[in-house]
């Protein structure tokens, strides 16, 4: 029941709210830099913040290379463009991949150095950039964490990082901005935010306040996220899918996330899939490994995802990875990770074979755990139980 709360991102949640955004950056600085995807899927919306940003007289520089799966050599390209240019604030337009590569800027760029380094434990000296973080997808809830996700493919590495300069000054979470989600995405992004909600409801390190905003999400996803993938028009079912990512992303940054994401990054390292479908495959495995080790709060995600209406607390937290494996099977994602290459006993089953990867998991895991969790997730056939785990 201990715990502390510390939140510091001032959010502006809304349809309509992304007209604010050259009042809200004015407020933090006069020279942004804009990081975006390369131009393509959010041209017009890039092309309306240069023009809000415009009408408030904030000089903007754009650093439109904010792939997916962001590298470290993107982000020390965007802090020396930055330092260049002499930007005093960094505004984060598109998904986690895009407000990743902000916020790692904004802290890299007045230190002077590589994104890595600071990583590997350089001290952060130099106070850091602000950073306004605008959200288009519906998924990782970045604008309202203290992470940055950043690959080293040298290293074969991807990883997430938690500093304090990482939060936001300010996140503008507009619901119209998630329209032109393509179905395909919708469903990779929705399922990433039920993972952080139902990885964060069960984690070691949840805590009361955490509970309510991953019980919500929780909820939010089982009632919208099949709406906002069948009907990507659906503004009622953005909205509310957008506030579940929102939740989920304060959620995580007081009780982390467990092992789907551990699994789910070290395959997106390998295979360089969406982050979204490598954390969904891993999903339902790891809820059949944890269930018994939590019943209640298993129980507790059965009923919270409308289901295990008179059923016994074990009944219903036993029901809980089908649940999942059914939601993935509606929104037509594929359902397990040999569909994007993963093999039994490849390169991820050592990655995430480290120490402490399951400091958080409300169930130890060691070496055999690993693997059977993987082979579990291999394709929709297969489960953790299939292989003889309890
Ligand atoms: P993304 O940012 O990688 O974007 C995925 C694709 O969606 C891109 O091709 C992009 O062009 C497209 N897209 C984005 N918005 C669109 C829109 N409105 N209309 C049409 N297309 C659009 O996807 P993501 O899932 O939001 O972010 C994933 C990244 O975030 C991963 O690197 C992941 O590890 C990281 N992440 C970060 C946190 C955090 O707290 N910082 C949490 C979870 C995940």
């Amino acid at each position: 029941m201990d715990f502390t709360f510390f939140f510091p991102t001032r959010l502006v949640f809304g349809q309509g709210k992304f007209s604010l955004l050259g009042e809200e950056t004015a407020r933090l600085g006069r020279r942004a830099l804009l990081v975006t995807y390369p131009p393509r899927s959010l041209a017009r919306v890039v092309a309306q913040a240069q023009e809000l940003l415009a009408r408030h007289e904030v000089e903007v520089t754009l650093f439109a290379e904010a792939a997916p799966n962001p590298t470290h050599h993107t982000v020390d390209r965007g802090a020396e463009l930055a330092r260049q240019a002499g930007c005093d604030v960094v505004i984060g337009l598109g998904g986690g991949s895009a407000m990743d590569v902000a916020k790692a800027i904004a802290v890299a760029a007045p230190e002077n150095a590589g994104i890595w380094s600071i990583y590997e434990g350089r001290p952060i000296s130099a106070p850091s950039l602000p950073v306004v973080a605008v959200p288009t997808t519906a998924g990782t809830g970045s604008e309202a964490t203290f992470y940055t996700v950043i690959s080293n493919p040298e290293l074969r590495r991807k990883e997430g990082f938690a500093r304090p300069q990482f939060f936001p000054k300010v996140s503008i979470i507009d619901p119209l901005l998630t329209l032109s989600l393509p179905p395909r995405i919708t469903a990779e992004t929705g399922m990433d935010t039920l993972t952080h909600a139902v990885e964060a409801y069960t984690s070691r390190l949840a805590s009361p306040v955490s509970d309510l905003l991953a019980a919500e999400a929780i909820r939010l996803v089982g009632l919208y996220l099949r709406r906002a993938v069948a009907d990507g028009g659906d503004l009622e079912a953005r909205t509310q899918m957008l506030l579940a990512n929102t939740l989920a992303g304060i959620a995580i940054t007081h009780a982390d996330t467990c092992l789907a994401h551990v699994i789910g990054e070290a395959v997106g390292a390998v295979f360089d899939t969406p982050h979204g479908l490598s954390v969904t495959l891993a999903l339902p495995a790891v809820m059949e490994y944890n269930c018994l080790s939590n019943p209640g709060k298993y129980a507790g995600i059965t009923r919270l995802l409308g289901a295990g209406e008179g059923l016994s607390e074990r009944d219903a937290a036993l029901q809980s990875p089908g649940l999942v494996r059914s939601l993935i099977a509606d929104i037509r994602l594929p359902a397990g990770l040999a569909a994007i290459g993963v093999a039994e006993s490849d390169e991820v089953t050592a990655l995430v074979n480290r120490p402490g990867m399951d400091a958080s998991n409300p169930r130890p895991a060691d070496a055999k755990a690993f693997e059977l969790l993987i082979r579990g997730s291999l394709s929709p056939s297969m489960s953790y139980w299939q292989f003889g785990g309890v």
